[in-house]
């Protein structure tokens, strides 16, 4: 009786063991597969590098301000399951059809450009948003992007623009340039100059990218369309 009733423990244990296993392996295999598949391939193109510093304002340059962004940008993006391709990651020249050809070579890939902006006018602020013009997707995606920087960073808000930037015009697929600020004006570099700051230019820019691609399930195929799209500009 007593071996038996510790027989029949024994196998109720190894049994809720068993079914503890079963349904582990399941959940494990549903967070693994399913969504990942859906999740977006982003481009990071940090501007400038190397030879070329950008816009040089208040001490800083623009090429060492992108590059921290950048890998601001990856690492949030990759903590939340995304693949993040750099175009470059140290202090490297390379050129805008170059940068163009990292996101052509990943089918179904988004572009995002990041710059500082610089004007003679020192008193000129603001975050604004490029995409190619006509494309539909890439306006949506400097919507996205802008819309969130535009919401939350105390600055003039510049809006999203169609511009024919020769990185956007070179990209396939969707594509964006983002010029986070004026290192020209003494605050506006001030802010960009700070770490804090470029963490939340991150954390913005990465919310947009991930907007973006949480609402467009079909993220390939409008890719494609966007990239004829894109092509047929001059
Ligand atoms: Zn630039």
């Amino acid at each position: 009786m007593h071996n038996s009733m510790f027989n029949f423990r024994t196998k109720m244990a190894l049994a809720k063991i068993s079914l503890y296993f079963s349904v582990l392996a399941l959940s494990i295999a549903m967070c693994g597969g399913a969504p990942a598949q859906e999740k977006l391939h982003f481009v990071i193109d940090p501007g400038h590098g190397g030879k070329d510093p950008g816009c040089q304002q208040n001490k800083l340059d623009e090429k060492d301000l992108t590059l921290d962004l950048s890998k601001r940008i990856q690492k949030i993006l990759t903590g939340r399951g995304y693949s993040v391709t750099l175009t470059r990651d140290d202090d490297t020249f390379i050129g805008l059809e170059e940068r163009a050809k990292v996101a052509n070579r990943i089918p179904g890939s988004v572009l995002v450009s990041i710059h500082f902006n610089s004007h003679h006018l020192r008193s000129v602020t603001g975050i604004e948003t490029f995409y190619w013009p006509g494309s539909e997707r890439s306006q949506k995606l400097a919507s996205y992007i802008q819309g969130e920087l535009g919401r939350r960073i105390v600055t003039r808000n510049r809006g999203f623009k169609p511009q024919e930037l020769k990185v956007l015009g070179a990209t396939k697929g969707s594509a964006a340039l983002v010029e986070c600020g004026f290192i020209s004006n003494q605050w506006e570099a001030q802010r960009c100059g700070s770490a804090w700051f470029r963490q939340v230019l991150a954390e913005e820019i990465s919310q947009g990218l991930m907007r973006f691609s949480g609402q467009d399930p079909d993220a390939e195929e409008s890719s494609s369309s966007a990239s004829s799209a894109a092509t047929t500009k001059p």
